[in-house]
């Protein structure tokens, strides 16, 4: 392993207030054992702390959820204390729902060391938040972004399309109203409708669809918004300003290291070795109170999972993939497809960089199977 080979961390808080309609993530609302998960992720951070890579190739520390929002005072505190030596020269993101960002909140989350927020909108729309079972409102976000602001210079704010009946005017109007605050990074993504969650189960029962055409026009149209205000289209659901790129996010498309701490967290040691730990708080603690890693899943890549994760992953990224990344047998396999992907308007060929275009995201994962001839 490179010693200059940037690694990041992510820790997953696993409470949230109530469970929103569209999520799958994994999370409780039992909120009376966040005090007991608290305890027990000390075990797991001492025993991840065996796996640091060079702690001065540390680029970034993310706290996910779940709503880490929700996570106490003295837990991130002790976080701070533990991280301290390296804050200076990390980018240290939370997430948070804009119900929670308060003037007090805010002086925490500084003190602690965290200096990019990633805020939770979503919509604009009263009504769809509550449809989406959101349990916030437009004004909370006004409010929240107008504090949030003032006292971080990076700020990022999650949106969804693709909802129940919305339209693309109504998305350009959300970000035109989003955009007077000085917001450096946007995250978008379009609805998919997972099992396990309750638009699930509307659309089971014929209540909700989804709306493929609707899906490509917004997000289109979103695009040209967002690109024509500065914003660069980094990734497949991510823009950023110039400089202000997720580093955290970064680490993931281009394969390099990062730990996961929490259930149902996931680790990537480069170039192969992923783990995923259990994705139930109980079992955790279980787990660490054994002083065991809480680890479900283990998985060193084959060179075919290799190959399909380099594609997948690398093709989400404007700058595409470097063929010189590839062994001569993968490159001759990519060379093969080149000219039906271009013919298609899915990639351009930019030598040794195959980079996807626009319509190339539409069809991601089409893309990604005919590279791998599937
Ligand atoms: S979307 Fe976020 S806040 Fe809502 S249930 Fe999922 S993790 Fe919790």
């Amino acid at each position: 392993m490179n010693p200059h080979e940037p690694w990041g961390i992510y820790i997953h808080y696993p409470f949230c207030q109530r469970k929103c309609h569209y999520c799958d993530f994994y999370f409780s609302t039992l909120l009376k054992y966040r005090a007991g998960y608290e305890e027990v992720f000390w075990i797991e951070w001492q025993q991840r702390r065996k796996q640091w890579l060079p702690p001065n190739a540390l680029v970034s520390l993310y706290i996910g959820g779940g709503t880490p929002s929700l996570a106490s005072e003295t837990f991130l505190k002790k976080l701070h204390k533990s991280i301290y030596p390296f804050l200076p020269s990390i980018e240290f993101t939370i997430e948070v729902n804009p119900e929670h960002v308060s003037l007090e909140n805010i002086k925490l989350w500084r003190a602690i060391g965290v200096n990019r927020i990633s805020i939770g909108v979503q919509t604009l729309n009263p009504q769809l938040l509550q449809l989406c079972g959101r349990t916030h409102t437009p004004t909370q976000v006004f409010k929240a972004l107008e504090l949030l602001c003032k006292h971080f210079d990076n700020v990022s704010v999650d949106i969804l399309f693709n909802l129940p009946n919305q339209t693309t005017l109504e998305i350009l109007h959300h970000l035109e109203q989003l955009l007077q605050f000085p917001i450096k990074h946007f995250s978008v993504y379009g609805l998919t409708i997972e099992r396990r969650t309750y638009f699930y189960f509307l659309y089971k029962k014929g209540l909700l669809q989804q709306d493929e055409t609707a899906f490509a026009e917004q997000f289109l149209a979103i695009d040209a918004f967002l690109t024509e205000h500065g914003f660069i289209h980094y990734e497949i659901s991510n823009y950023g300003l110039k400089n202000y790129f997720s580093r955290h996010n970064l680490l993931y498309w281009n394969r390099h290291a990062y730990l996961g701490l929490g259930p149902s967290a996931h680790g990537f040691l480069a170039p192969r070795y992923r783990y995923a730990n259990v994705a139930n708080h109980h079992r955790y603690r279980r787990y660490l109170q054994q002083n065991r890693l809480p680890v479900e899943k283990e998985e060193v890549l084959s060179d075919e999972e290799l190959f399909y994760e380099q594609l997948l992953l690398g093709l989400r990224l404007k700058q595409g993939i470097d063929l010189n990344t590839f062994s001569s047998v993968y490159q001759e396999r990519i060379m093969q497809k080149i000219p039906l992907l271009e013919q298609k308007g899915w990639v351009q060929w930019r030598y040794p960089f195959l980079l996807p275009t626009l319509q190339g995201w539409l069809f991601h994962n089409t893309l990604v199977l005919t590279l791998m001839d599937l």
